[in-house]
């Protein structure tokens, strides 16, 4: 049976048996302190975690090797520098679209129209760093310290550096060369041996998240969550697609269904960081992108291109100002889009951050931080939406860098089988 078919049987069996918990949790007595105890924060959250710790143990060595081996490359090359500013070019352009769509959709549906703002005050506060600070804390000190702490920036700016130092030695630094590419393989090795425990992970993590799920918030939300997940529909489908099709000139179905196991990873994680090694292999091995494209617009992309993160801090912001009564001027709708691509830029692709850094943003247009307590409870489902569109969006991409310069293979893109990733 083809991966994609194994992951998706394990998020229907997990979402079954998600549900099946969650009827038992919602009686009290022995059967619910049982199951909470055993089999939601036991076995599942155990199983889960472990899935999402083995995949997030390979994303710094990952980062650091093919990121070094792709500047390498890429250094030799006397494009290096249009392919960067063409990969920053299209973050930044994808990211100010999706908050802009995102907008306009929140206005015109208005979800936080009529909300109850009972649960306010229950917000205990979270600090989102400065933009200096942001921009300083790019630069690492110690690059040990930077691996230790998976500072994913800081990884990058080392790599980069690496790679071009490595460029320039020529002969003396063969050896090292050698190592690199000797451990690129062992680490892609590494890759495809998790992918065959994908399916459990993934039972393990969407039944925990179902059977933890409050129902009664989701009806409340449920306007905000629509909204939500139809303007991260909107900017796959127009954005995505529309860029694959008339830029790429591709097939957008072709490149949705290649890319689907990254896609039902990064669902089931909440994380673009966690999923890297899988997107990576995806977009070379499915999509067919050039290993030092991907190597170098990955890496970079699941850092600080987050489009549905963007869209996300960019419907609740109208959401919140909704629901407490304050109407938004375009002074301030402008100063929305300028910094949650800040915001987008600076969350970390790990679960729940985007939700952090979306206090930035309502500080910046001083709408009450307090706001966020509003969402917060259903904000789990939505990461993992937003997280599969924010890898997406790295994807498309490298795609696109790919193909404009030469380094695609169409024949991969054309004619995946569906075990190849
Ligand atoms: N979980 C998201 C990601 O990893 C980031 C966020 O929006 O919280 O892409």
């Amino acid at each position: 049976m083809t991966l994609t078919k194994r992951i998706l049987i394990a998020m229907g069996a997990g979402l079954l048996f998600g549900l099946l918990l969650n009827f038992l949790l919602q009686g009290d007595g022995r059967v619910a302190e049982l199951t909470q105890l055993w089999v939601v924060s036991g076995v599942l959250d155990t199983v889960g975690t472990i899935f999402v710790n083995l995949l997030k143990l390979l994303v710094v060595p990952l980062v650091f090797v093919s990121l070094v081996l792709g500047t390498l490359v890429l250094g030799n090359n006397a494009r290096v520098g249009i392919m960067a500013a063409k990969t920053i070019g299209f973050y930044l352009a994808t990211t100010c679209i999706a908050i802009t769509l995102a907008l306009s959709l929140a206005i015109l549906i208005g979800p936080g129209n009529g909300v109850s703002l009972e649960s306010v005050t229950e917000f205990s506060g979270a600090e989102a760093p400065s933009l200096k600070q942001v921009l300083i804390d790019i630069f690492p000190t110690n690059p040990i310290a930077a691996m230790a702490e998976g500072n994913m920036l800081q990884v990058i700016v080392f790599s980069l550096l690496t790679g071009f130092a490595l460029c320039q030695v020529g002969e003396r630094g063969q050896p090292t060369r050698d190592f690199f590419e000797s451990f690129d393989t062992v680490i892609m090795r590494m890759v495809f041996i998790l992918m065959a425990i994908a399916p459990i992970g993934v039972f393990a993590l969407i039944a925990e998240m179902v059977a933890e799920l409050g129902f009664d918030l989701l009806a409340a939300l449920a306007k905000y969550m629509l909204t939500l997940a139809g303007a991260l529909l909107l900017h796959l489908i127009i954005v995505y697609c529309g860029l694959v099709r008339v830029v790429g000139g591709l097939n957008p179905v072709t490149f949705l269904l290649n890319m689907r196991p990254a896609m039902l990873v990064a669902f089931s994680t909440a994380s673009s960081s966690a999923t890297l090694p899988i997107t990576l292999r995806t977009v070379e091995n499915r999509v067919g992108v050039d290993n030092s494209v991907a190597s170098f617009v990955l890496p970079l992309g699941a850092t600080i291109n987050m489009d549905g993160t963007a869209i996300m801090q960019g419907v609740a912001t109208v959401f919140i100002a909704q629901a407490f009564g304050i109407d938004l001027t375009l002074g301030q709708y402008l100063t929305v889009i300028l910094t949650a691509t800040l915001a987008s830029i600076g969350t970390a692709g790990v679960p729940g951050v985007g939700m952090i850094m979306l206090s930035m943003v309502l500080t910046q247009v001083g709408l009450p931080v307090e706001g966020i307590a509003l969402v917060l409870g259903v904000d789990r489902i939505l990461d993992m939406l937003r997280t599969a569109v924010n890898i997406t969006g790295d994807a498309t991409v490298a795609t696109l860098v790919a193909k404009s310069e030469g380094h695609f293979d169409k024949a991969v893109f054309n004619e995946t089988s569906d075990t190849q990733v």
